[in-house]
């Protein structure tokens, strides 16, 4: 006798990337019968007009950006002023931003009309959470509390209640409580570092460019925003990064403008700024039983790239997409097979990644000359190899 279900599909976290599979399901031509429902304690809520830009934003690779264009989130998006970026610049503080050594990567030159979107987190998230609700997708506001797999059914407690559903899947973040309690933690690495993050309306036109300047310390990145102003990836050590947010307005803009280089001229702090720890990991595995993992919960990475959410969006439409085939074939949403595919299909590209990021990362921070000689000269060799520079752009661009 089959086990009654509550849903086909039980999401856990309605962050950008849960969000994001419960939009794609729910509009996808195979998927849209299903019934979904996303289990969130605190949805994220559409900012008001003329509310100010929150401090978290993300660089979206065009891969993000089709997947929102797709599910119709991109006009919410666009609209708290998307910024669109057509060069990038890279180099080290040994250098100069317009010496021989700077890395520099120019959309119209590599024939792309931009090489991503500066976008606004909560935007991207509540976009994508109204466009699931939209076309019929449950929002259940609790936290799950508990998973039990099962061979016909996988049950997700919320408190005392219980919720069966063929597909548990969790995008509950980097701390996810549900990944531990399917058995797939994996190992957590704390880099010596934390990320400062703030707004700065700088002197000069940041000219729809993004920079990044490697400290000794690690990577100063300047960000263009569609009004003008800058919004700063500053990593560093957790000394420094607290010793930076606890600095007044002036101060912490000199400081800025010194890391930078002077490269858009004097900054000036245009909102308060916050701090977050810096961690990698990759899960033991990606899925169980009627269950998987997805975005953070799955992978947490460096933010230098401006990687973590883009590869979420990746394992969204991986997912999706063996989803929509389980379903093409009679099979169920949570059939072993699928859920087999879609990790095959994510997880060495991810661990790649993350093995990268955390290259690039060590590589910058190394005190060594020999190794800053090296990496000067590889930033160099890297921008006078156009094949190699494609390559690259391709990854950035959202290529699996
Ligand atoms: C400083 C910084 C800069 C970054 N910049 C970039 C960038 O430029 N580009 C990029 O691609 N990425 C960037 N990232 C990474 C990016 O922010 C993350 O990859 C992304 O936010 C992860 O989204 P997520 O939906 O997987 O997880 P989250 O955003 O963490 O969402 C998880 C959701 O799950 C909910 N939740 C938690 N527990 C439960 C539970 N028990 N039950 C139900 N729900 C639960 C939470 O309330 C939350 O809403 C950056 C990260 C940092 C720290």
């Amino acid at each position: 006798m089959s086990v009654r279900r509550d849903f086909d599909v039980l999401i856990a976290g309605a962050g950008m990337v849960g969000a994001a599979l419960a939009a794609r399901l729910a509009t996808g031509e195979r998927t849209r019968e299903l019934r979904v429902a996303l289990v969130e304690p605190a949805p994220v809520l559409a900012p008001l007009p003329g509310e100010p830009l929150d401090l978290r934003v993300s660089a979206l690779s065009r891969a993000g950006e089709c997947l929102l264009r797709d599910v119709g989130a991109w006009p919410a998006v666009r609209a708290r002023g998307a910024c669109a970026y057509e060069r990038m610049l890279i180099w080290d503080a040994a250098g100069r931003v317009d010496g021989a050594d700077t890395l520099a990567f120019d959309a119209a030159e590599l024939g792309e009309p931009d090489l991503g979107h500066i976008v606004e987190n909560r935007a991207v998230a509540a976009a994508l959470l109204e466009r699931a609700l939209d076309r019929g997708v449950t929002l259940i506001r609790e936290r799950a509390t508990g998973l039990e797999p099962g061979a016909d059914v996988a049950t997700l407690a919320l408190g005392e209640r219980r919720l069966r559903a063929g597909l548990v899947v969790a995008a509950d973040g980097a701390d996810s409580p549900l990944r531990a309690l399917a058995g797939l933690a994996g190992e957590v690495s704390r880099y010596p570092a934390e990320a400062v993050v703030a707004h700065l309306h700088p002197e000069r036109p940041h000219g729809h460019a993004a920079r990044q300047r490697f400290l000794p310390d690690g990577p100063l990145g300047m960000l263009p925003l569609a009004d003008g102003r800058l919004s700063i990836v500053w990593s560093t050590t957790p000394a420094e990064a607290e010793r930076l947010v606890g600095l007044e307005p002036e101060a912490f803009a000199a400081a800025v403008t010194e890391a930078s280089d002077g490269v858009l001229g004097a900054l000036e702090t245009a909102s308060p700024c916050a701090r977050f720890p810096l961690r990698r990991f990759h899960a033991a595995g990606y899925t169980a039983t009627r269950f998987a993992l997805l975005g953070d919960a799955a992978h947490t990475v460096h933010p230098l790239a401006g990687q973590g959410v883009n590869q979420g969006f990746l394992d969204v439409l991986a997912l999706a997409a063996e989803i929509e085939t389980a379903v093409a074939a009679g099979e169920d949403p949570g059939d072993a097979r699928a859920l087999g595919r879609y990790a095959r299909a994510r997880r060495t590209g991810n661990a790649l990644m993350g093995a990268a990021l955390d290259a690039l990362y060590r590589g910058f921070t190394d005190p060594r000359e020999s190794v800053r000689r090296a990496r000067r000269a590889g930033l160099g060799i890297v921008n006078a190899a156009a094949p190699l520079k494609r390559l690259l752009v391709a990854r950035a661009l959202g290529a699996p």
